[in-house]
């Protein structure tokens, strides 16, 4: 057994492979000439005021977290804003639905409600030690957006859907991206429900919503509710908006993130009397691991982060025998995300056999960095005008799954510093007012482009 090293790489299982095909869209030549600000958006406004004071309302629901909000997947508090949101959806006169994966919708009919609704989603659960912005700005403005479209008299073409999407974190519960990706048609509500919880309890995300009542029988995938397009708004998590003095952005695409497990095993042993040459410590490799990631990163232009530890036994006296990370690779190429992704896998083995470890490494999620649909972002761009400027986005999205069903655009809201995950976490009143106003201009857009294109079909 020493010195053996035994290494079983699950790539791709299925269950949260992101993998896209960006190559398509980023050589499109297309123009997309009828995509122009609709006479409707010139008309909206936005009450700034009302959705400052909601995001600030809906923040006290949060675990002890000064001046920020911990509002994990599926606690205590998560069912609080979720039955908030309910009833704020049901006064608006909505047709509400939750499915088995917690997801909420609440859809508004339109003119023709043959077409599939235009919707605007993100998150209203948040990360531990998070901030107020990081998803609930995302869902409370499309909640604004929609009230403005109801006190103003504006009627869509298409009917509108306003998405709270379950664990888009992945903070308590892994994979992240949790019910999108189950709509997205990437994962399925079985393997959402066994999702397993950070904290290495037995708790799952399907048992977690089932006691907060959030299992519903709603659709729960994009063939059994399609919708004609997806845009959320979300705070940039970067500083380019404040470099350049802009309150919002429209965000043509992502960059590409893969996470791993690895598992390295070694052998029990007194943590004393355990002579130093000859040990097999798990926590040793993992250390040694934590070293090289950082190297990775520097090396290769790319962006690298540990997330988790775990390491066993417990107590004072063991030499640790078992050690799980979890980590993920950023990079703005494809090449170099599976370059990086190669290296590591190659330091894995070269520490587990120096420590005499075997491993067990699982690439659990991956996703090639990608564009959004040109004629959604030509909605957003639109919208901003003068305002905005384009951006990339450094992270997944629910938006990064509907984009592989549907025309999916972001709205970027300037970002305090560029602090996200944070209670630091910060974007003013009125450029979350003005994030809002963008978000309902698109939708707007997306509708009267609908409509146009239409026209020349039949015409
Ligand atoms: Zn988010």
């Amino acid at each position: 057994m020493f010195g053996r090293t035994v290494s079983r790489a699950v790539l791709g299982r299925g269950v949260a492979t992101l993998s896209t095909n960006p190559t398509i869209r980023l050589t499109a030549t297309r123009t997309y000439a009828t995509v122009r600000n609709s006479p409707l958006s010139e008309k909206l406004s936005i009450n700034g005021d009302r959705l400052w004071e909601d995001i600030h309302h809906t923040a006290k629901w949060s675990a002890p977290s000064p001046g920020g909000v911990t509002r994990l997947c599926a606690d205590e508090n998560d069912k609080k804003v979720r039955d908030w949101f309910r009833d704020q959806l049901l006064a608006l006169g909505a047709d509400y639905k939750v499915n088995a994966t917690g997801t909420q919708f609440g859809v508004f009919p339109g003119e023709d409600n043959s077409i599939p609704p235009i919707a605007m989603g993100s998150h209203l659960d948040t990360v531990a030690t998070g901030g107020k912005f990081d998803g609930p700005l995302g869902v409370i403005g499309a909640l604004e957006v929609m009230r403005s479209f109801k006190e103003q008299g504006i009627k869509t073409r298409a009917p509108i859907v306003l998405i709270n999407w379950t664990n888009e974190e992945g903070a308590r519960f892994f994979p992240l991206l949790g019910s999108s990706i189950v709509y997205a048609g990437r994962s399925t509500v079985e393997q959402a429900h066994a999702a397993a919880s950070n904290d290495a309890s037995e708790l799952t995300m399907g048992g977690e919503l089932a006691k907060i009542g959030y299992v519903g029988d709603g659709p729960n995938t994009f063939k059994e509710f399609p919708i004609s397009a997806h845009f959320e708004i979300h705070c940039e998590q970067s500083t380019d908006l404040e470099k350049a003095g802009k309150p919002v952005g429209w965000v043509e695409g992502w960059q590409g993130m893969t996470w791993y497990d690895v598992i390295f095993h070694g052998e029990n042993g007194h943590a004393n009397t355990y002579p130093m040459y000859g040990r097999r410590d798990a926590l040793t490799g993992a250390a040694k691991l934590v070293c090289e990631l950082e190297k990775l990163a520097y090396e290769q232009n790319g962006a690298t982060t540990v997330t988790g530890i775990h390491s066993r036994p417990w107590g004072a006296c063991n030499i640790q025998s078992k050690c799980k990370m979890t980590f993920c690779l950023m990079h703005k190429e494809a090449e170099g995300l599976e370059q990086m992704g190669k290296i590591i896998m190659e330091r894995v083995k070269s520490i587990a056999s120096l420590h005499g470890l075997e491993t067990e490494t699982d690439r659990t999620v991956h996703l090639l960095p990608g564009n959004f649909w040109p004629e959604a972002i030509d909605c957003v761009r639109l919208a901003c005008g003068e305002k905005g400027i384009a951006s990339r986005t450094g992270t997944g999205h629910d938006s990064t799954m509907t984009q592989l069903l549907c025309p999916t655009a972001m709205v970027f809201a300037r970002a305090k510093d560029g602090i996200s995950h944070s209670p630091k976490e910060w974007t003013s009143k009125e450029d979350c007012a003005e994030s809002a106003l963008v978000l309902g201009k698109s939708v707007l857009n997306f509708d009267d482009y609908m409509k146009l294109k239409a026209a020349d079909a039949t015409a």
